[in-house]
């Protein structure tokens, strides 16, 4: 008799605590599932791209126009050929060649911004895309550190270009169909004035920009 009393006064508040546990735990769960029910499609894809930010830094290049603004329409994807990103940034920052682009990509996915998409820069040449000449004046320029034709983009490089492009694409509404390679354009001009001269370095793959286009079309 003693014994049992003496149990009984043991588990109950033994009992409680179980009890109070359980309660404690389905109101924590119901407070996470109630926290990701009340995010819409659209935040639950903020957070997602949010969590995936790559190192951007600020890297002004001289080589710009200061007589005309940038009417963006389109995207030119370059490879900068270059051994190293040192190399890269040089190139495209000397006054002497007279070139420059509005972002390089390095291969971890870092984002040298050169200028805002509203500035006109050099990097595509002679060009052609929809029927119009001079890129310079309506597209953007991305550079991606390396050289497609030895090593394929890395996806830090990709995933870093697709962030970059997301606000750009929709603030311009820039169609993909105008969104192409420097040899694209540098092709549509020489095909435009087959007896003007253009050379120039072979630039990005197709390979290289058929992967870019495909990840891209599925984050928009
Ligand atoms: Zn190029």
């Amino acid at each position: 008799m003693d014994n049992s009393v003496r149990n009984t006064k043991k588990s109950l508040p033994a009992l409680a605590q179980t009890l109070f546990s359980v309660a404690l735990m389905a109101v924590f769960s119901f407070c996470i599932l109630h926290t990701n029910a009340t995010l819409s499609p659209q935040e639950n894809t903020v957070a997602k791209t949010q969590r995936k930010t790559f190192k951007v830094v600020k890297y002004p290049t001289p080589n710009i126009a200061h007589d005309k603004v940038n009417d963006v329409k389109g995207v030119i994807l370059h490879h900068t050929a270059e051994p190293t990103i040192q190399h890269s940034l040089r190139v495209l920052t000397v006054g002497k060649r007279k070139v420059g682009a509005h972002v390089v990509i390095d291969t971890d996915g870092t984002r040298y911004i050169m200028a805002e998409a509203h500035v006109v820069t050099f990097h595509a040449g002679p060009s052609v895309l929809a029927e119009r000449n001079g890129c310079n004046y309506f597209t953007v320029g991305i550079e991606f550190q390396g050289n497609t034709i030895e090593a394929p983009l890395t996806q830090e490089q990709i995933d870093s270009a697709i962030e970059y492009l997301r606000p750009i694409i929709s603030r311009y509404k820039i169609p993909l169909s105008n969104i192409v390679t420097h040899e694209m354009v540098r092709n549509a001009y020489k095909q435009k004035y087959p007896h003007r001269r253009c050379s120039g370095k072979v630039d990005i793959t197709q390979a290289e920009y058929k992967r870019f286009m495909s990840q891209l079309r599925a984050k928009l």
